[in-house]
């Protein structure tokens, strides 16, 4: 089946779909983007993924290419054509397409782009063991909490990753402490038992599985606390994993050459990974 793309504002065979050369995404990394999970048909945390979108533009001082309503028409009609039962949205909005030149140009319309794809989600034996990660120095600039298309950091990191047998990269700010991973929040849980993720400043990108896992925690009654933690403490934690909107709560058994834990997936990781799933699959979707 031939996949389709959304570009601004028509429907096209996805092998055909374009921008201009001169598209400030394409020259500037001047534009933000967004990801939506979905599952069984339907969208997970679509609300907070479109407020950080949102959030992003305005950062950003992009305008909505369009308002919610239809966007979100925008985004059902593509699952459909698609056919997609468990994948993903990914849409761009960069600001435009002018003649290049740094200043913001006076004119230019926002670019909205959308696209779908069909993934496989980490299967039983990849949570079950665990993944390796690996630490990188964060080399990233001071507003990683916008969204936005200007990764290369992140792309390099994952390479190396990959290059080093991990399943994904942490990154790791001057005073010593885990950022975030390239595409992935961080999580440890202290030998008391106290769930740790990084605060959300300017420092990480403020995921939105990170946030829900904050929120059904504290319904649980879970002890968790935001704060920065370093390699060191992350290397004698009682366990660790990475959370995002495609990998959920995926478990890290090695950190570089350490191996956490008894190098199986910890109890209190698996066990918010059922709660996400639950809630994924209830009140998180919206049809
Ligand atoms: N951190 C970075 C740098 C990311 O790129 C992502 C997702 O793409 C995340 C964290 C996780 O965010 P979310 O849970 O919204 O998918």
């Amino acid at each position: 089946m031939s996949r389709v793309a959304y570009v601004n504002g028509r429907y096209m065979p996805h092998g055909e779909a374009a921008v201009h050369i001169e598209d400030r995404g394409y020259q500037f990394a001047d534009g933000v983007y967004e990801v939506v999970l979905v599952q069984d048909g339907a969208m997970v945390d679509e609300m907070p993924h479109l407020d950080r979108l949102d959030r992003s533009l305005r950062e950003l001082r992009i305008a909505p290419p369009m308002d919610r309503a239809p966007l979100r028409l925008v985004m059902r009609e593509l699952v459909r054509r698609n056919r997609i039962r468990t994948g993903l949205i990914y849409m761009q909005v960069t600001r435009g397409v002018a003649r290049r030149d740094h200043p913001f140009p006076e004119n230019a319309v926002p670019a909205f782009v959308m696209t779908a794809k069909r993934i496989a989600l980490p299967n039983v034996e990849t949570v079950e063991n665990g993944v390796k990660v690996v630490t990188i120095r964060d080399i990233r600039w001071e507003r990683c909490d916008i969204k936005t298309v200007a990764l290369l950091p992140n792309v390099l990191g994952k390479q190396h990753a990959r290059e080093n047998g991990a399943y994904e990269a942490w990154q790791v700010d001057d005073a010593g402490n885990v950022t975030e991973g390239t595409s992935t929040n961080a999580w440890i849980v202290s030998n008391a038992g106290e769930l740790i993720t990084r605060n959300a400043d300017q420092g990480i990108l403020n995921g939105i599985t990170r946030l829900t896992l904050l929120k059904l925690a504290a319904r649980e009654g879970l002890t968790f606390v935001e704060r920065p933690f370093s390699v060191e403490e992350a290397k004698t934690a009682r366990e660790a994993f990475i959370s995002s909107a495609t990998s959920f709560v995926t478990p890290v058994t090695q950190i570089d050459d350490t191996v956490i834990g008894n190098g199986k997936a910890g109890s209190l990781g698996l066990k918010l990974r059922d709660t996400y799933l639950a809630y994924a699959g209830g009140e998180g979707r919206t049809p």
